[in-house]
């Protein structure tokens, strides 16, 4: 059935997984031994994709697969004792199968819910708003053994919270109009509007849209590519999934405009896994697109316009909204960061030019085609036109979205939300920089604080080592194992978090962590490892006393005695002059 659904396409293997999995509830063994020899494919390839994301299992899990949203925002709103009474009312154990094979609890990276948190999937649906009735009713239905589609539909809608509106989230234009605009102006001045607008990607990069359709039109291949990274996996961010639901038409509506741009016929929505309860509304929103004539065959009347849109689903790998990682993840592979050059807008989806925008950023063409590219670029700073979406959570009195035009400075953001008592905040996810009260009055753009929208508040009752601690751990959990000074980076960087937060650090653990700060950094293949330590970094230089207090003795020393350890050569080599023994160290350098 599978093979029907997909064809016997390597390129679908992910989504063949996906669906199997669906099905099975997990992928024995013989399932991906019939798939690798129906797609002739090695064995060992097909388990490797299976044991990249963590969305797929290879060993059984529990009929109900709960995972909870671990980001700090939802450990805030208290996800830990929430998931304490689910696991003793179900007698469960994190990490654990229910020995009848009912259920399994864990914990996942964020869900993209931070403004309605705590929030959790169940076998891959989310569940926002989270609070101790909530629980009771999910465990008893679980106890009823009651199938998810007859779980009240209630439990599995969440809000858009859109607090403040500007030129994006007030946009009232029709499907098809942007597209209308940009056809009769033609190809080239649609991509001259295009550069006037200085529109940069909304996706973190910033990188200048129109360059990169320019270099995926000019490439000499002709079948060309639109990707739309709907892989939202920063912590904290949520701007693109209330796009998705609330504007689905302006972003379908964006990338048919790429599409119009370079010359592609195949666009792809690569969608994260954990907005699965976003695709039936997206499938319905494309299928009336079709039937009103914006994708197919002579879209807007014109002949040879043809472009449809697929879409794929993620399985739970943060690193695949790396927009070379997703390329091939949507090619069925790992999520593997590729090297570059080449670019993908040279050598992207299967070798072909491919342009892969963000979901804010292909919403923001609509408003260039009908608007103008020279109205676009009036609003915004001098490097960072137009407006930005911020997905605003924690210690506010209103979370949710808004936008702003770029320029905006952080305090303006913090009095709009009804923030008080504010100690700190993360500008850009776990990847982003950490704000003291003394730089509330930087601005919100690239020339400045650069972000792709997550804006998370902290007051001054929370504690800002426990912020980083939750941050590398997220990290060390999502490297993708392919480099070795990430891979084992991110982890000792989590383990000296875990042994300051145990309360057995030293003075020299600090030290450490820059040290491997310096190594992720210069070391690391792609953006995940080298941004890994930024909010430990940040947390020493701005709120050093709260690492401190982690400290067992401020002038604890290791206890290991490293030139004691050496005596025993020094017995065997009979030699015990200046030069076998290590040098005496100031303390500092340690
Ligand atoms: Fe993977 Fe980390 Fe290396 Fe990036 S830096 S390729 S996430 S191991």
């Amino acid at each position: 059935e599978t093979l029907t659904r997909f064809g016997r396409r390597p390129e679908y293997l992910l989504q063949m997984l996906i669906a199997l999995q669906e099905h099975e509830n997990w992928l024995p063994p013989e399932a991906l031994t019939a798939l690798a020899a129906a797609l002739d494919l090695p064995r060992a390839r097909v388990e490797g994709v299976v044991g990249f994301y963590s969305f797929l299992h290879a060993e059984p899990v529990g009929q109900y697969r709960l995972l909870f949203s671990d980001n700090i925002i939802d450990r805030m709103c208290g996800s830990e004792a929430l998931m304490a009474r689910l696991c003793h009312s179900l007698w469960l154990a994190p990490g654990q199968v229910s020995e009848d094979g009912l259920a399994s609890v864990d914990v996942t990276s964020c869900t993209g819910l931070g403004d309605q948190g705590p929030a959790m999937l169940v076998n891959g649906r989310a569940i926002a708003a989270l609070n101790e009735d909530r629980i009771d009713i999910i465990c008893e239905l679980i106890r009823q053994k009651l199938a998810l589609d007859a779980w009240p539909v209630e439990l599995f809608q969440f809000e858009n919270t859109i607090q403040q509106r500007d030129a994006l989230l007030s946009c009232t234009a029709l499907p098809g109009d942007a597209l209308r605009a940009a056809i009769a102006m033609g190809r080239d001045a649609w991509l001259s509007q295009m550069q006037a607008s200085r529109l940069r990607g909304r996706g973190g990069a910033g990188f200048t849209t129109a360059v990169k359709w320019l270099a995926c039109r000019d490439a000499p291949t002709v079948e060309k590519i639109v990707v739309c990274n709907a892989d939202e996996g920063e912590p904290g961010t949520f701007k693109d999934r209330v796009l998705l639901d609330a504007h689905a038409d302006l972003v379908f509506e964006g990338m048919t405009l790429a599409a119009w741009a370079v010359g592609a016929r195949r666009g792809f929505l690569y969608l994260r896994g954990e907005y699965l309860n976003l695709r039936p509304a997206l499938e319905a929103t494309l299928a009336r697109r079709r039937a009103e004539g914006w994708l197919g065959a002579s879209i807007g009347g014109v002949a040879g316009f043809d472009f449809d849109i697929e879409i794929h689903l993620g399985a739970g790998a943060y690193v695949c909204g790396e927009e070379t990682a997703l390329l091939e993840s949507l090619e069925g592979k790992r999520g593997t960061p590729r090297i570059r050059p080449p670019f993908p807008v040279t050598h992207g989806y299967l070798g072909l030019p491919t342009v892969v925008n963000n979901v804010e950023t292909l919403a923001k063409c609509c408003l260039i085609a009908l608007h103008g590219g020279a109205a676009f670029a009036a609003t915004g700073t001098a490097q960072s036109a137009g407006t930005k979406l911020l997905s605003v959570s924690g210690d506010c009195a209103r979370p949710g979205i808004y936008e702003f035009p770029f320029g905006v400075t952080v305090r303006q953001v913090l009095d709009a939300c009804g923030a008080s008592d504010t100690l700190a905040v993360q500008v850009g996810g776990a990847a982003g920089i950490t704000l003291a009260p003394y730089e509330f009055g930087r601005r919100v753009a690239f020339e400045d604080v650069p972000t792709a929208g997550a804006f998370m508040v902290f007051n001054d009752t929370r504690d800002m080592f426990e912020v980083a601690h939750n941050f590398v751990r997220f990290f060390a959990h999502e490297s993708c194992g392919f480099c070795t000074p990430c891979r084992v980076g991110t982890s000792l960087l989590a383990g000296t978090l875990d042994k300051l937060a145990e309360g057995k650090g030293s003075p020299a653990d600090l030290l450490e962590i820059e040290d491997l700060d310096r190594l992720l950094k210069q070391a690391s293949h792609c953006g995940l490892g080298s941004a890994a330590p930024n909010p430990v970094i940040d947390g020493l230089q701005k709120f050093r006393p709260a690492y401190e207090r982690h400290l067992m003795h401020a002038d604890f020393s290791p206890a290991f005695d490293l030139d004691g350890a050496l005596r025993r050569a020094r017995q065997i080599t009979g030699r015990d002059d200046a030069g076998a023994h290590l040098p005496q160290q100031p303390e500092a350098s340690r």
